[in-house]
């Protein structure tokens, strides 16, 4: 299909062959073949349509923080949701649009007094991303927070989904597949001075822990049930390992950096090569975290 019946389909500026290296935090990968940036539900909805009608494959892109894209970049329509970043605080609850960043939805949950969100403190990305990745740690998970979610389905349909009609498990969602556009969230009653200060402390330890200014997508595998994959990764003695421009943290085991350079296929290979020196050390298989486009990573065992 051409740019131009594309565009007259989705009636928003569409870009074809647009660069989505730089709207990732690892800065890897190639173009995508069409991209454009939604203003609201009615552009993400006419996207979606006019990939159903062509068979176009559709990619979200939240904030890239999460991602690692092909160097031969990715077939189909990229929509960035990145314009659609409404926050409403309401009495006991938030109205947020999927764009809207996680850390702008955390200190508002905070000053607004509503409890819980503050354990996501120093997660970049988006609402959707975080939503469809369930996004947490130590601390928290998003999805204990979530009232409802507003989804457009793989068929194309948009409605609400309570909290309990989605499943929410360990970085994954029954809300990856379809569009998140917006969720109210919801918490507990607190104290803004103590959850801001919550914040700041976890913020705190996460600055100390993790390269947080290197270009990264966060944790590369995720843990195994019960263990810690940085500790495993460290262990097996993989830390400053490097493939090209893509180097295992030397601050975090499970971090890998983009010293400058790294392309896709220099982080895929030092992944590949982590996950076999840790199989070899400690008998464990580690399962990639960090979600890649267009095809799941698939390391050899
Ligand atoms: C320094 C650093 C620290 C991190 N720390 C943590 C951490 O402590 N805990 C943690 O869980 N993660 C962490 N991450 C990973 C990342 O920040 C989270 O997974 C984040 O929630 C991803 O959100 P995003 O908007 O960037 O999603 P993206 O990276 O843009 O996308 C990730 C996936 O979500 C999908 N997606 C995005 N938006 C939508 C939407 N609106 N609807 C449906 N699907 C959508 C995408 O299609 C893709 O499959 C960290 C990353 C970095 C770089």
């Amino acid at each position: 299909m051409s740019l131009l019946a594309f565009n007259a389909r989705v009636r928003r500026e569409v870009t074809a062959q647009r660069p989505l290296a730089h709207l990732t935090t690892l800065r890897v990968g190639g173009p995508a073949e069409y991209y454009l940036e939604a203003r609201g539900f009615r552009d993400v909805m006419d996207a979606a349509e006019a990939c159903r009608q062509t068979g176009l494959p559709l990619s979200v892109l939240g904030g890239g923080s999460n991602l690692l894209i092909d160097d031969a970049g990715v077939p189909g329509v990229v929509v960035n949701l990145k314009q659609m970043k409404r926050v409403v605080p309401t009495e006991h609850r938030l109205l947020v649009s999927a764009g809207a960043s996680l850390t702008s939805v955390v200190a508002t949950c905070a000053r607004a007094g509503i409890a819980g969100p503050e354990g996501l403190a120093g997660i970049p990305g988006t609402i959707g991303g975080a939503l469809a990745m369930n996004a947490g740690g130590r601390f928290a998970e998003i999805g204990e927070f979530v009232h409802k979610v507003l989804w457009l389905s793989p068929q194309g349909t948009v409605r609400y989904l309570y909290r309990e009609e989605i499943q929410f498990s360990y970085r994954k969602s029954s809300l990856q597949g379809g569009v998140v556009l917006e969720a109210i969230l919801e918490g507990k009653r607190g104290e803004p001075a103590a959850l801001l200060a919550r914040m700041k402390q976890i913020m705190d330890q996460k600055l100390a822990s993790q390269p947080y200014a290197a270009a990264s997508a966060g944790c590369a595998f995720t843990n195994p049930p019960g263990q810690s994959a940085g500790k495993l990764i460290d262990l097996a003695g993989c830390k400053g390992m490097s493939v090209g421009g893509a180097q295992v943290s030397e601050q975090h085991g499970n971090f890998i950096v983009n010293k400058g350079a790294a392309t896709c296929s220099d982080v895929l290979k030092l992944m590949g090569k982590v996950k076999k020196r840790v199989f070899e050390h400690h008998g464990i298989q580690l399962i990639p975290e960090v979600k890649a486009w267009p095809q799941p990573i698939e390391l050899a065992a």
